[in-house]
């Protein structure tokens, strides 16, 4: 039965709130960026609508992703609907962290309780040039605000590639322990066509990571996990977990947890595929009835593909960018 395999499989749901790329986003480099029609996007109630139903159905995780997803309009009616859902054990974030002086505080007080911050270097110069004139001051202080608003847990995110950023990963690491955060190191994903790198050339594995950050501590493994792809390690005497998202050289697709809906309402049932089911018509085909959605939801499952099949020599074959998904 399909709903079996909904509830056995699917216990986390990532959302995607918003289309636009900030241009301080690190993930994405991409030059043809494009603002989807208003009318193209779920409403914020048709966001909160879907979220409830795949609530109902089992899911006890959700994260807000984008692009930026802080930078669209009321998105904290958003937070603080899924907050308040009883059976929604874990309501999680990822965002660049430049918003958080504004949010952070409304954030944990409509229910947030962690929080993923994309950090890939602490150098000012390299920020700007990632981020295309992004300021990482302005990072550094959205962090400090999430931590004053004491958040369960904060945990910084790194895509990590050679002769890039691979310099900083001790120093990223150090700069988690001093905060008291996490620190996920993540392998470039190909999603999307970049101008700017080749992504063979700039793949810097996790274990190539590990070897550089085993140089300077002690990493221990560790069973803990947050239902996400992340593989943490401890660090004896520190708060900090060390984490690595490591589609290449250790999938975690045999696990895999989670489906994706995007902000124009398709439901991705994997990153790595174009597998997907239009939810948007649905919704809109059978205003407030959410037994004909939830239907929509588990028949999804029929289509869900077993992994990806990412091949970082070869040209990528999602055309999606990441910011379209939020990884
Ligand atoms: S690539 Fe697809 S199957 Fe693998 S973990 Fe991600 S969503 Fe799941």
């Amino acid at each position: 039965m399909l709903i079996d395999r909904f509830q056995r499989q699917v216990t986390y749901l990532r959302i995607s709130v918003t289309d636009r790329c900030d241009l301080r986003c690190v993930y994405c480099m991409s030059e043809n960026m494009k603002f989807l029609p208003r009318a193209s996007l779920l409403s914020l109630e048709e966001i909160i609508q879907v979220g409830r139903c795949f609530v109902d159905l089992g899911v006890t995780k959700i994260r807000i992703t984008g692009g930026e997803p802080l930078h669209r309009r009321d998105i904290l009616k958003v937070f603080r609907e899924l907050g308040e859902l009883e059976d929604l054990r874990d309501l999680t974030l990822t965002t660049n962290g430049t918003q958080l002086t504004r949010f952070a505080a409304d954030l944990r007080s409509a229910g947030v309780t962690r929080i993923n911050i994309s950090l890939d270097t602490l150098r000012p110069e390299r920020f700007r040039a990632l981020t295309r004139n992004g300021r990482l001051e302005q990072v550094l202080a959205g962090i400090d605000a999430a931590q004053r608003a004491g958040f369960d847990r904060i945990k910084l995110n790194a895509v990590v590639l050679k002769n890039r950023n691979h310099d900083e990963v001790a120093a990223l690491v150090a700069h988690a322990i001093e905060r008291g955060v996490d620190i996920s190191f993540i392998e470039e994903m190909p999603l999307g066509h970049v101008g700017e790198h080749d992504r063979a050339e700039c793949y810097y594995s996790s274990d190539e990571i590990r070897a550089d950050l085993a140089e300077h501590f002690e990493l221990l493994p560790t069973a803990e996990s947050t239902g996400g792809p992340s593989r943490y390690f401890r660090i004896p005497g520190v708060d900090t977990r060390v984490g690595f998202i490591s589609p290449h050289s250790h999938n975690f697709c045999d696990t895999c947890n989670r489906v994706r809906l995007t902000s124009e309402g398709r439901l991705l049932l994997c990153l790595g595929q174009e597998h997907s089911v239009d939810l948007r018509r649905v919704v809109r085909a059978n205003p407030g009835d959410d037994a004909a959605l939830k239907q929509a939801i588990v028949d999804s499952m029929a289509i869900k593909p077993q992994g990806h099949d990412f091949d970082i020599t070869a040209q990528p074959v999602i055309f999606r960018h990441m910011n379209h998904t939020g990884g």
